[in-house]
Parts: structure tokens; C-alpha cells; sequence
């Protein structure tokens, strides 16, 4: 094993010095490998590792407990090339629409990442207001397809449940 249990690793959420015992990386690590996952990339400790090397996100037990950060399960993500969520922490993004920050918020990237299970390296690119003027003009779009179908019986409709991210996206608002 790569990784001793006394190693001290610096919390990227609360900047204090923790020893791995203190993190939940190593738990993380076997509960992944518990669903059968196999990386020959990722020897034992490869969490430690990463996290040494800032190369993921994770946060202390003790940022957990006072809801500094969420913790995050690895082993219910989709994930590959990019490192899994160890902890999520409130981000900010800038939406390509109206151009204002709006905070990604760590509840919600847990609902991304886990219940959703978005690829872990997928971001929202609007702010939720944008995002739901962008639903509403598709819906509208959707609807008008629709009508223009059933004027016209020749031709059959090819209108589908819409399935897709955003109405996915869209269930963590109403939830929420
Ligand atoms: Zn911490
Ligand atoms: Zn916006």
C-alpha cells in the first residue's frame, strides 16, 4: 500500500493539516473497488496519492461533519480519465448566456454526479435562470412543432418524450 494511515495530507477545504486516517480516502477507495472496478492505472492508495498531489477533490471527516463540504462516493460516479469526487464544495462558474458568476452548489453536484451520473468532468454552463428561459423556449419550440405536426396529417409525428440533460437537470430544481 501506497499510502500510511499517519501521512499527513493539507484539507483543500479548511487548509488544516489532517493524517489520512482522518479522511475517508482509503474507505472511498475499497468501496469503489467493491463494485467490482478494475484500473491497473490505480494501484492501492492511489487516492492518497492523488489528493498529495492536488490532483483531486476531497475535503478532512471534519469538513464533512460541520457541512463544509459533502462527502462524495466515488463508486456511484461516472468516471474514468478524470479523478472521481472525494468531497463536493460550492464552485463558481460564469454563464455563457447573461455572463454573471452563479454559484454550483454542492448539493447539486452530488445530484449531478450520483444521481444523475453525469460524466464527473461535465459542468452546467448557464446560471439556473438562464438555464430555465433555455428550457421554456425549447419547450415552446417542442410545442409548435406539435401543432404544425397535426395540421399537417401527412406527415407523422415524430415528437418524443424529452429525455434529455436539461429536463433531467431540471428534476433536481423541482426536488429541491
Ligand atoms: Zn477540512
Ligand atoms: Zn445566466
Amino acid at each position: 500500500m501506497n499510502a500510511k494511515p499517519s501521512e499527513m495530507l493539507l484539507c483543500p477545504c479548511c487548509g488544516e493539516r489532517r493524517a489520512v486516517a482522518d479522511t475517508r480516502l482509503l474507505q472511498a477507495e475499497a468501496e469503489w473497488l467493491a463494485t467490482g472496478a478494475i484500473d491497473t492505472r490505480r494501484p492501492p492508495g492511489w487516492s492518497v496519492e492523488e489528493a498529495r498531489a492536488g490532483q483531486c477533490q476531497w475535503a478532512c471527516i471534519r469538513c464533512f461533519e460541520t457541512g463544509q463540504a459533502l462527502e462524495g462516493r466515488p463508486a456511484l460516479q461516472m468516471w474514468c480519465d478524470s479523478s472521481p469526487y472525494f468531497a463536493f464544495l460550492d464552485t463558481e462558474h460564469q454563464c455563457i448566456d447573461c455572463g454573471q458568476r452563479f454559484v454550483f452548489a454542492a448539493a447539486e453536484q452530488r445530484f449531478w454526479y450520483e444521481t444523475l451520473q453525469f460524466w464527473v468532468q461535465s459542468r452546467p454552463k448557464r446560471c439556473i435562470p438562464c438555464r430555465r428561459a433555455r428550457r421554456a423556449r425549447r419547450r415552446i419550440a417542442r410545442q409548435e412543432q406539435v401543432r404544425r405536426q397535426q395540421q399537417n396529417q401527412t406527415v407523422p409525428s415524430t415528437a418524443v418524450p424529452d429525455t434529455s440533460i436539461a429536463s433531467r437537470d431540471e428534476q433536481f430544481e423541482r426536488e429541491n
